[in-house]
């Protein structure tokens, strides 16, 4: 296919992948889908994390809360509890004057009417009284840091690995007795811890010198934690797994009060809900992110090849379009926008190709009617331009072959002409009437065919001129027309591709055998201007153009060239003893005779004048030229012209010149011919004379 020179700045390249709209779209696919939902993912796990650590913290803060006032009631309970016992039954009983054995029935039925453990009256740091609840220790007066009027300390304490909760209060109404205190104290109960535990759903621990003395904590064997020993700095915050349940840790300061060591209560809660549940928010995001980043991805390149692909095959069709390949085709079974572009682009492509096929067509039409009518100034051979038109006209309809028939002027009869193409030859020239078979139809009517039943058409007539018939499967036949009569017809026999003939075609061979029959015409008319009517050879107008030429051939491409000068001895003679037609007679033999002789095609045999004649030989020098001189003259001297008279015989002189050895111009070779010719009549006649030998003789 040809390529179109014009626009080829503007054909693209081929598209490589990262400028390709399928690298766009994945691009984009994975920029607005992707992105988003990776950061999605990390706003929500965060926000979950961020939802877990308020309720974590508000958890504790409510449970810390709740402690801290529980433990404050309890202490202020204590305290109300010590200053009232202080303000009314000590002082009454004091004033009164009850014995001290009194004073510890008192003491025992205000400990159980009180629900305390401890109650005990202190006289200058000397424990004077004391309840049967269970005894702190002999350290207890430690405990009371300072004498004062209120209740002196309301605080946890750990006395024998337990907690206790004291409150102490001065009295100082009883007049010399000195002073004493009254204290009240109660055992950190463990119920407190549970209900605690019930309440707020955390673990909870006393721990004193870095160990628990009250914990809800169970261990593997569902024990109370006590005696476990933890360094407090693992306590401070973490996580502790008790029984496959995670507890996190938070460490309470011990309530304020001016103790010698600090007792830590700490609080632990399980990981809330919530933080369970970003964790497994997390883990489902994760996984859903993979899998939809994974999921985008291949939709997104699924997309981008759907769409790219096509788009991308359509780009490069349009590049091999642009390039001017039409011989492109676009296929596709998709049923959207895509396969619409498709197919309307297939349909662009086969427009653009139906359309380029038709110029083209018109084109090798119109070059071949040009060539056609352009023939007969090349061509100046009637056969070999029959032949040409032929040729052209099975070419163009792309036939397996065709013939060409001209009517004859004597008989009216169509004779076939030149045959081309196929397997076989003419066998016959049995001419053809006019009006049988179909080409004499076409002759007789003046009217093409299409013949597509080939020989099996009613018309059809075998004249035995192609065998075997059967080959002639479709016929197109056109007459060769001129002014108003038929001079012929040309046929055309079989398409090679199988297809029947049309319309279309019959005109167009119309076409081509109207221009066909000008030309042949013209050529006939070319011939007999060029040629002498009696003998058939060259006149001599013709004869010195193609002389002038031939030497300025010779001239340029350092070539050879001869003449050879021809004239009847005693013709004058001849012609009065036996009579003009006679002499007429011996003319034609003798040029026929030359016409055989010399090379078809290449040697010019011409009428000079009267019974004179040249010959030109192309490419040939004088030694050459007078062996054909010799041969020419022998073979009219072996002429023998019956007569009446009998068998009558002739000679001729013969001259022959050469350029450049005798002349470089046409009239002094033609002259030195003469010479020469004329050197042979004076010889003795019935001989060659070569020009350059003459002086010499
Ligand atoms: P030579 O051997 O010297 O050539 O003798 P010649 O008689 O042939 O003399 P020349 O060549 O001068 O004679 C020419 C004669 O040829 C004159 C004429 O009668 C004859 N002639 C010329 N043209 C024709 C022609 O067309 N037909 C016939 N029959 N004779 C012609
Ligand atoms: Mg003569
Ligand atoms: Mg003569």
């Amino acid at each position: 296919m040809e390529k179109l020179n014009h626009d080829e700045q503007f054909i693209s390249e081929k598209v490589g992948f990262l400028p390709s709209l399928r690298f766009k779209i994945l691009l984009l696919f994975i920029v607005i889908l992707v992105i988003p939902l990776v950061l999605l993912m990390q706003v929500s796990i965060k926000r979950t994390e961020e939802a877990a650590q308020n309720d974590f913290t508000r958890r504790l803060t409510y449970s810390g809360g709740l402690l801290r006032s529980s433990m404050e009631d309890k202490i202020e309970w204590l305290r109300i509890r010590a200053k009232t016992v202080a303000d009314f039954d000590f002082y009454s009983q004091a004033k009164t004057g009850f014995s001290a054995s009194m004073t510890t029935q008192l003491m025992q039925s205000e400990l159980i009417r009180s629900g305390l453990d401890f109650v005990g009256l202190i006289q200058n740091g000397v424990t004077l009284l004391q309840g049967e609840g269970t005894l702190p220790t002999a350290q207890t007066p430690k405990i009371i840091p300072s004498i004062c009027h209120l209740p002196l300390a309301a605080n946890l304490y750990v006395l024998d690995q337990e907690p206790w909760i004291f409150a102490a209060a001065e009295i100082t109404k009883l007049r010399g007795i000195g002073k004493y205190h009254i204290l009240l104290a109660y055992r950190f109960p463990r119920d407190f811890a549970d209900s605690f535990k019930r309440l707020t759903e955390a673990e909870f621990t006393v721990i004193y010198s870095g160990k628990r003395v009250l914990t809800t904590l169970m261990d593997q064997m569902n024990h109370r934690m006590i005696d476990t020993p933890l360094p407090q700095s693992e306590l401070r915050n973490g996580t502790l797994e008790i029984n496959g349940k995670k507890f996190n840790f938070v460490r309470e300061e011990a309530i304020p009060g001016k103790i010698s060591e600090p007792i830590f209560i700490e609080i632990a809660l399980p990981i809330s809900e919530f933080q369970e549940l970003g964790a497994k928010i997390a883990g489902d995001f994760t996984l859903f992110g993979i899998f939809g980043i994974f999921l985008a991805i291949i939709t997104g390149t699924i997309l981008a090849w759907h769409i790219g692909l096509p788009l991308n095959e359509l780009a490069q069709s349009t590049t091999q379009l642009a390039s001017g390949d039409f011989s492109l085709t676009v296929k596709t079974n998709r049923r959207d926008e895509i396969g619409q572009l498709f197919r309307n682009f297939g349909a662009m492509v086969s427009g653009l190709k139906l359309e380029k096929e038709l110029k083209e067509n018109k084109m090798r039409e119109l070059s071949t009617l040009f060539e056609i009518s352009n023939a007969v100034n090349f061509l100046s051979d009637s056969v070999e331009l029959l032949k040409f038109v032929l040729t052209r006209a099975i070419d163009i309809f792309s036939a397996e072959r065709g013939s060409i028939m001209l009517l004859d002027d004597v008989t009216d009869e169509l004779v076939i002409k030149v045959v081309f193409g196929g397997r076989y030859r003419v066998s016959s020239s049995t001419p053809i009437k006019l009006g049988h078979g179909i080409c004499g139809l076409v002759a007789k009517e003046g009217k093409g065919r299409i013949c597509n039943a080939g020989f099996r058409d009613t018309e059809f007539k075998n004249f035995g001129s192609l065998i075997p018939v059967e080959d002639i499967k479709t016929l197109l036949v056109s007459p060769l027309k001129f002014k108003d009569g038929t001079i012929g017809v040309i046929n055309i026999v079989n398409k090679r591709d199988g297809e029947e003939f049309t319309e279309g075609d019959l005109a167009l061979l119309n076409l081509i055998a109207s221009q066909a029959a000008i030309t042949i015409e013209n050529n006939k008319l070319y011939e007999l201007s060029i040629t002498d009517g009696l003998t058939r050879l060259f006149v001599q107008r013709y004869f010195l153009a193609r002389l002038a030429e031939e030497l300025l051939r010779a001239r340029r491409y350092g070539l050879k060239l001869s003449l050879i000068m021809i004239d009847i001895d005693n013709f004058k003679q001849f012609n009065d003893v036996y009579g003009h037609q006679t002499g007429d007679l011996v003319l034609q033999r003798v040029a026929m005779a030359i016409r055989d002789t010399v090379r078809i095609g290449i040697d010019i045999p011409c009428r000079y004048g009267g019974e004179e004649m040249v010959v030109i030989l192309p490419e040939t020098r004088s030694e050459e030229a007078h062996k054909t001189a010799e041969r020419l003259r022998e073979t009219i001297a072996s002429l023998s012209i019956s007569h009446p008279m009998g068998n009558l015989k002739i000679t001729c002189s013969l001259g022959v010149a050469s350029y450049p050895m005798d002349a470089i111009d046409k009239d002094t070779l033609l002259l030195s011919a003469d010479k020469a010719m004329y050197f042979s009549k004076r010889a003795g006649k019935n001989c060659t004379t070569i020009a350059s030998e003459m002086d010499k003789i």
